[in-house]
């Protein structure tokens, strides 16, 4: 987990909630059940599933639109797999600026997901993947690249 978050150029508030997700601490509809929270089960991304971590942030087609966006705007070729691929990935990757992007990849798309997922069940306000990448890459990761 330490080369996932430490070798990442991605913003704090993105490292901190891959974090959160990395331990499943993130206060998703399974976690809020299990301590006798009654929620809307259902996936407020694509309204199919009931929402858990793995489907949140991998299983989704809603996710799975952001994942494809963000590997393809950074010129990386490959699927986003699963939750523990994709961790696997990141940790097997050496600190090469190719590794750290894509280390970071993960942890934007991540932070996009869950920021997404929050304004939809407590604001009503929907994006779509291709607004979500669009808007926010030019905020992130063009701060960060030029720092
Ligand atoms: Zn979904």
């Amino acid at each position: 987990m330490g080369q996932m978050l430490c070798n990442n150029f991605s913003p704090p508030k993105c490292t901190f909630i891959t974090w959160l997700t990395i331990l499943d601490r993130l206060a998703t509809c399974d976690r809020l059940q299990k301590f006798g929270i009654v929620c809307d089960q259902l996936c407020v991304l694509c309204g199919n599933v009931d929402e858990t971590r793995d489907h949140l942030f991998f299983v989704c087609e809603f996710s799975y639109e952001i994942w494809s966006s963000l590997l393809c705007w950074l010129g990386i070729q490959r699927t986003a797999g699963d939750w523990q691929g994709v961790l696997q990935s990141a940790h097997c990757q050496s600190n090469s600026s190719a590794s750290c992007i894509f280390r970071m990849c993960i942890s934007i798309a991540v932070y996009f997901i869950w920021r997404e997922r929050n304004a939809r069940k407590f604001q009503q306000v929907k994006m779509k993947p291709d607004e979500i990448v669009r808007n926010d890459q030019n905020c992130y990761l063009l701060k960060v690249f030029s720092s």
